[in-house]
């Protein structure tokens, strides 16, 4: 059987009609399909390859590590270097109070384990999270999603759960005293890029002070200089309780963490003891890759985010798409509807440019490239972009 006939047969599909993207190669912001064909990452494999595909550093440091040992038990026992030098690496690019480090393989897992910490430390129940907040698909990130329409089939999940809207400060007097934790995005992603202001996240930060609940930030997507800072808390004043980072983190290898304080993390070391344990998270390969990726995350590289985005916004709105919102180099464009952003984000790939939609938020097109591009090939991007725009849109009218 073709490769293809094999993928529809055996490969589990998650949605009625898969992209069928054949790719065989990978570098910088380019992806190679079968017979070479050349696509833009218009989106770093959401928001994974912030370093680029195959960055010769990471690559360097698996094959390393590779050689050296690849498994141990992971989970605060063994003593084993690219664990602990990735720990110390992240303690100096993270405020003091946010230094220990619970590695996970995926971001929703790493949400799993927060929203146990915060119960066990807080010794409350309830959880507030926000309406179009996206924090990953197991059972308990499921349960504090902020659609229904992708909860209601999966009832009974975890209860205890209270969803606000986004930037309604009116509604935050919903935390009080039996809040364990709210969590929270400085931009919501897949709401289709909103960024929170400075003045309400102070004012969630405020109320989970005075009420003894936990602040929970899942950077998941925002971080590892996705918005022109390491993270993007930097840029609002506040500093989380309990962060997560996931997602880019690992420059194309599976790690995320959720990270607090070692008084609260000490929690889960006892009673019952081992509570919160994972065979692979924190693997050695994989930290490995993420220390090498956080070295590539240079200041000068990071600084590059916001001058990049504002160019690719001001050559968008040249052109004529309407509507953009924009936090560095994570970006929504309205589109007038999910049928028209499918054809259209579709067309893009065809003429080998990845972009995508929001899963909150279909009628806006996702942009995110990997923050190594270059001018050079933003403008390769916004050449295929316009010859897009003029045949679906000037043609038409
Ligand atoms: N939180 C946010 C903000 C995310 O964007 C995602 C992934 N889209 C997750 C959590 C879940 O991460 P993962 O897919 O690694 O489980």
């Amino acid at each position: 059987m073709q490769q293809r006939q094999l993928f529809l047969q055996h490969i589990a599909q998650t949605s009625p009609s898969p992209l069928m993207l054949e790719i065989e190669k990978a570098e910088g912001v380019y992806l190679y399909g079968i017979k070479g064909k050349r696509y833009i990452d218009f989106i770093s494999g959401i928001s994974v390859s912030n370093v680029g595909h195959c960055h010769p550093a990471v690559v360097e440091a698996i094959q390393n590590q590779a050689s050296r040992f690849m498994h141990l038990m992971v989970y605060g026992e063994y003593v084993y270097s690219p664990q602990v030098q990735l720990a110390k690496k992240l303690t100096e690019i993270l405020p003091p109070t946010l230094d220990n480090y619970y590695f996970t393989n995926s971001g929703t897992e790493a949400m799993e384990g927060a929203l146990k910490l915060a119960k066990r430390y807080t010794q409350r129940s309830e959880i507030i999270s926000f309406k179009n907040a996206y924090h990953g698909s197991t059972a308990g990130a499921l349960s504090i999603m902020g659609s229904e329409e992708y909860k209601q089939r999966y009832r009974p999940l975890i209860p205890n759960h209270r969803l606000l809207s986004y930037l309604n400060e009116a509604e935050l007097d919903q935390i009080t005293s039996n809040t364990a934790a709210v969590v929270i995005e400085i931009v919501q992603a897949e709401a289709g890029i909103i960024p929170g202001t400075s003045s309400y996240l102070q004012a969630v930060k405020r109320k989970c002070h005075e009420t003894g609940a936990l602040l929970i930030v899942d950077e998941i997507q925002t971080g590892c200089g996705r918005t022109g800072t390491m993270w993007a808390f930097e840029q609002v004043g506040i500093v989380p309780d309990i962060l997560l980072i996931g997602k880019g983190f690992g420059g194309g290898m599976p790690i995320a963490a959720f990270i607090a304080n070692k008084m609260i993390m000490s929690c889960l070391s006892e009673q019952p003891i081992l509570g919160h344990i994972t065979t692979f998270g924190g693997n050695p390969v994989c930290c490995a890759a993420a220390l090498a990726t956080l070295n590539v995350l240079s200041s000068e590289l990071l600084t590059q985010v916001e001058s990049k985005g504002a160019y690719l916004e001001s050559q968008l709105n040249t052109i004529g798409f309407k509507d953009i919102r924009r936090k560095g180099l994570m970006m929504s464009v309205e589109m007038d509807t999910f049928e028209q952003n499918l054809a259209f984000t579709n067309s893009c790939i065809e003429s080998g440019l990845i972009v995508d939609w929001f899963l909150f938020n279909n009628s806006r097109m996702r942009i995110g490239p990997p923050l190594t591009i270059t001018f050079e090939e933003i403008d390769e991007a916004l050449t295929i972009l316009k010859n897009v725009y003029s045949t679906f849109f000037l043609s038409r009218h």
